[in-house]
């Protein structure tokens, strides 16, 4: 079995490595570390949970050990989608650079523009960042890009369904020819593959296996969530999900729920805290310092459930999550792999439910067809109790005024929806018992509730006088 010892990583290097308790390198880090230390360009396939990240850090500090950083040039360059994975990068670097000298500046949204500038004209050795505010940076002439010796792209793939591909590109082209380029990425998508053709010499590519999704360890669950009335989905799935968390108890330690919608991370978040769970919610719009926080009170258990998009959640190392909820299928099935994965790791038990209403039968079939499985069926805790909420009388009017005007902004494309189904509504269902001769205004009052979702507060007391 190969040992860290063999890979002719820099001995400050390997001093930091036992020192964080590492025994083995993991495939990926035994795979690409050698290319790397020869200097080659690599394209490593191999997702987070992996050890990826000290797969290039170790050869990356290796590399930089001789040599000095020169003011505003840094001498090489980590890129990252997201604020968090840049910061997780930057954490991992101090750990395994902290008996060299090397220096790093990060840069990334939301941490002022002074601070890193005088990092930068100091001079790094390595510079972390997301694309857009490395961009930005550079427009400000605070930087050159023309002492890169290493690139590393980190999460390609996250980068591509962000947009970043074009900034990418950009940033390929602003360093040098002759830079050495370590290139990740979870799955090898077209765009993806024209880049390392564009921008990655001969590249020695290693892959690791795609994490297991049937791992005996993860207990998957897939709950059918048939919604009463078309609108009320929404509302039904935040039923479901509170009684599902519910049901677990306190074998539900923690969990992630992930939503696809940043605007619903928000929703579910709030209801849960209106019913009394403790929750918080994650994704890019939340300022750093919350998300920081947040994240640092999941990290040491004083959070419960965290409410995350793929996005702001992806590629954290946030161990011993007992659950996994995925309030929606989500609409990139290798999402689906990344989530679950969230728990059962290192030999734990972990449970996976997924809500699916009728909605999602093309994203199930996807997902369905990357796993190759069925993920089984499990009980819908809430099924009578949605049967009776079938029965119920419609909102009255005067709430659903309440309701509109509480409705978020960002709301507008459920609404749009809303309004489709509005429509379908009026044609199949309004008119019945009533003939053909029913005054218009009655017909609008039956089918205005635009969004039949209570205010949270109004939800939660609905669902304890129903309890
Ligand atoms: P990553 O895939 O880079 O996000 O790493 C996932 C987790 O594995 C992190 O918590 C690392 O600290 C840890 N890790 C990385 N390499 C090793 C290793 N060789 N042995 C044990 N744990 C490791």
């Amino acid at each position: 079995m190969t040992k860290f010892s063999d890979l002719a990583l820099d001995p400050k290097v390997l001093q930091a490595v036992a020192e964080a308790g590492y025994e083995t390198p993991t495939p990926i880090q035994e795979q690409a570390i050698p290319h790397a230390l020869e200097g080659r360009d690599v394209l490593g396939i191999a997702q987070t949970g992996t050890g990826k990240t000290a797969s290039f850090t170790l050869p990356l500090i290796t590399l930089l050990s001789k040599g000095r950083a020169r003011a505003r040039m840094p001498r090489s360059l980590v890129l990252a989608p997201t604020r968090e994975l840049a910061a997780q990068v930057a954490e991992n670097f101090d750990i395994y650079a902290k008996h060299t000298k090397l220096t790093k500046a990060l840069l990334i949204g939301g941490v002022s523009f002074g601070e890193q500038d005088k990092l930068i004209d100091r001079g790094v050795d390595v510079l972390i960042a997301t694309p857009g505010r490395l961009l930005d940076h550079f427009e400000r002439g605070k930087l050159l890009l023309t002492g890169v010796q290493v690139m590393v792209v980190d999460e390609a793939d996250r980068m591509l369904d962000m947009g970043f591909i074009p900034d990418i590109e950009r940033i390929f082209q602003l360093t040098p020819f002759t830079r050495q380029t370590l290139f990740f990425s979870a799955t090898m998508a077209p765009e993806i593959e024209r880049i390392t053709n564009t921008f990655l010499t001969a590249p020695a590519r290693v892959e690791v296996a795609r994490q297991a999704t049937t791992s005996e360890n993860i207990e998957q669950k897939l709950i059918e969530v048939k919604p009463s009335r078309k609108d009320r989905g929404f509302a039904e799935k935040r039923a479901v999900l509170r009684a599902l968390i519910k049901a677990e108890g306190e074998a539900c330690t923690n969990a992630i729920i992930f939503c696809n919608r940043k605007m619903d991370v928000d929703v579910v978040a709030k209801s849960l805290k209106a019913h009394g769970f403790n929750a918080a919610a994650i994704h890019g719009d939340l300022d750093q310092s919350h998300r920081t926080k947040t994240l640092d009170a999941f990290r040491d258990g004083t959070l419960h459930l965290l409410v995350a998009s793929d996005v702001a959640a992806r590629g954290l190392d946030i161990p011993a999550v007992s659950h996994v909820f995925n309030f929606d299928v989500p609409s990139h099935p290798e999402d689906y792999v990344h989530r679950i994965g969230r728990t059962g790791r290192a030999g734990r038990k972990g449970k996976a439910y997924t809500l699916a209403t009728p909605a999602d039968e093309k994203y199930l079939a996807n997902v369905e067809s990357l796993v190759k499985q069925q993920i089984p069926r499990g009980e819908n805790p809430m099924a009578n109790v949605v049967a009776e909420v079938d029965e119920a009388p419609a909102p009255a009017p005067a709430r659903t005024k309440r309701r509109d005007e509480s409705r978020p902004q960002e709301r507008r494309d459920d609404r749009r929806e809303d309004r489709g189904n509005r429509r379908g509504d009026r044609r199949d269902g309004p008119v019945v018992g009533m003939g053909d001769h029913v005054p218009d205004f009655i017909l609008r009052s039956f089918a205005r509730p635009a969004k039949p979702e209570l205010d949270l507060e109004q939800e939660a007391d609905a669902d304890e006088a129903q309890e």
